[in-house]
């Protein structure tokens, strides 16, 4: 049974991926890096978001800087900060 709500999440989730894209400071960056060999790249994050991340050393790129890395690490005991990153 398909809800009608669960229709309108499915819309709102097409045009969500521009929002987010735009309002997350690390998205509206750009770039990202690898963490295997730290290599970083450009990307359009809203088309990212769409068509797929970008991968490297056969992982997920992440939209974290290498010191901005370091930091969320050394958040990890607080556990308040968990992006559901891909
Ligand atoms: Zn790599």
């Amino acid at each position: 049974m398909t809800s009608p709500d669960l229709i309108d999440r499915l819309e709102k989730a097409e045009g969500l991926h521009d929002r987010i894209a735009a309002s997350h400071p690390s998205l509206r960056r750009g770039q990202v890096w690898c963490r295997s060999c730290g290599s970083s790249r450009r990307v359009d994050s809203s088309q990212a978001l769409r068509s797929g991340w970008p991968k490297c050393c056969g992982d997920t790129m992440t939209i974290d800087s290498p010191a901005e890395q370091e930091l969320l690490h050394s958040r990890t005991q607080e556990g308040e900060d968990d992006r559901g990153e891909r």
